[in-house]
């Protein structure tokens, strides 16, 4: 088999379970690789560290799919690796019985570029490394037999798939839509998921924890949603008791499928609700002008950083957003605000916060205090040797 021989030194991440091998700790290929292809790694000592898929495009230019340098990668270890996912779901009450669930997290769940969310009895699935790209089918067939799932769209349309040399690929793999989208309920609540046209893989399941959070602290309280997408966190605030709640978002399909959702929901009072489509940043300033305050604001951007090569330009958006959200806030509000951003961790994004909150209260001695800090659902592992899996982080802020 070819050999990856690392540079001196370069093995230490490696040791340390870290999966992603960089160019530039490549010192050569012993031997000839395609993408995809599965390499031998070893240190510049000739220790044996594991196996790896060569993706020649990449910075990330070959991915770990196993630290025991003895293991075989074929179809079996993939069903291996699938079934231990699907374990790792079965073991938390609260991921018991959920329709919309994320089954593979990637580099997290030992499947490097593999995402698979379920929503019902259909699987969504988005290869974005060139070592899951050559494993698609073994995979596929593992997720459809381990989960007894008969439908299956493929959602390979990541921007990451072009760093890796991979055009992009959708469709169905097996069985296909009857008539709509799947729905599925989450908290009491239907939405509808649109597999096809949707982000992602049409729904943002790692905030399923965080919208039941703001289900419990909604009621009678004037909502703010930004950014709202498919309208998850202002139902679950209807649901919880808001006396109003007005979501923003520059999409107009998605505010479209969120209308859908408030329909899908007749127990809600859809009078309370308002839908906008408008940009966050311009809005806010509107809002603030017009005199409206609220007394529970989300805020869950888009990835501003999707590299720490960007961190400098989100941190001024991630501020710009913090800081009219707190001058929205009405006395005892809360604010929940997220960064889903992989390149800014957890304690920069607590310093911008702390700014917008230090640059709104500048005139009123507004403070601002944590009382909650915020992550993904459980079935969004975030492997300990993997810092870069650990991007979604939240802060429930209370004002005076
Ligand atoms: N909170 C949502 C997910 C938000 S995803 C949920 O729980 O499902 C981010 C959303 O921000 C997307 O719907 C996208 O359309 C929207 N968006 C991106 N940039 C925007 C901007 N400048 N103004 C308003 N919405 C924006």
């Amino acid at each position: 088999m070819t050999q990856l021989i690392l540079k001196p030194g370069r093995e230490r991440s490696l040791l340390r379970h870290h999966p992603w091998i960089f160019e530039g700790a490549v010192e050569r290929l012993v031997g000839r690789a395609k993408s995809g292809d599965t390499v031998e790694v070893l240190g510049a000592d000739g220790r044996a560290l594991g196996k790896a898929a060569w993706s020649p495009k990449s910075s990330i230019r070959a991915r770990m799919w196993s630290f025991n340098p003895n293991e075989i990668i074929d179809d079996a270890f993939f069903k291996r690796r699938v079934a231990a996912a699907l374990a790792r779901r079965t073991v938390l009450p609260e991921l018991q019985g959920q329709q919309g669930l994320r089954l593979v997290h990637a580099e997290s769940d030992g499947l490097p570029g593999v995402i698979c969310d379920r929503y019902g009895d259909i699987l969504v699935l988005a290869f974005s490394s060139a070592g899951a790209e050559k494993w698609r089918q073994a995979i596929t067939a593992a997720l459809l037999k381990g989960t007894g799932c008969t439908r299956c769209y493929e959602r390979s349309d990541a921007d990451l798939r072009s760093l890796e040399g991979l055009a992009p690929r959708c469709g169905w793999l097996q069985g296909e839509a009857d008539g709509g989208m799947p729905t599925i309920d989450e908290h009491g609540i239907s939405m509808e998921v649109d597999v096809v046209a949707g982000h992602k893989t049409g729904f943002y399941l790692d905030q399923r924890d965080n919208r039941l959070l703001v289900r419990r602290l909604a009621a009678g309280r004037r909502v703010l949603n930004c950014f709202c997408y498919t309208g998850g966190f202002s139902l679950q605030a209807l649901a919880g008791g808001a006396a109003q709640v007005l979501s923003l978002d520059s999409s107009a399909p998605a505010l479209a499928t969120a209308r859908r959702n408030l329909a899908l929901n007749p127990q809600l009072d859809a009078g309370r609700a308002e839908w906008r489509e408008a940009d966050v940043f311009e809005e806010q300033r509107k809002l603030f002008a017009a005199g409206a305050r609220f007394d529970l604001i989300v805020l869950d951007p888009p990835k501003f950083a999707p590299s720490p090569a960007h961190a400098e330009s989100a941190a001024r958006a991630y501020k710009d957003i913090n800081l009219q959200a707190f001058k929205l806030l009405a006395p005892g509000g809360l604010l929940m605000t997220f960064s889903c951003s992989g390149g800014v961790g957890s304690e920069l994004f607590q310093k911008i916060v702390a700014g917008a909150a230090l640059d709104a209260g500048a005139s009123t001695h507004m403070q601002a205090r944590i009382v909650r800090r915020l992550g993904p659902a459980a079935d969004h592992p975030v492997l300990l040797d993997f810092p870069e899996g650990d991007y979604l982080k939240g802060l429930v802020c209370m004002v005076d």
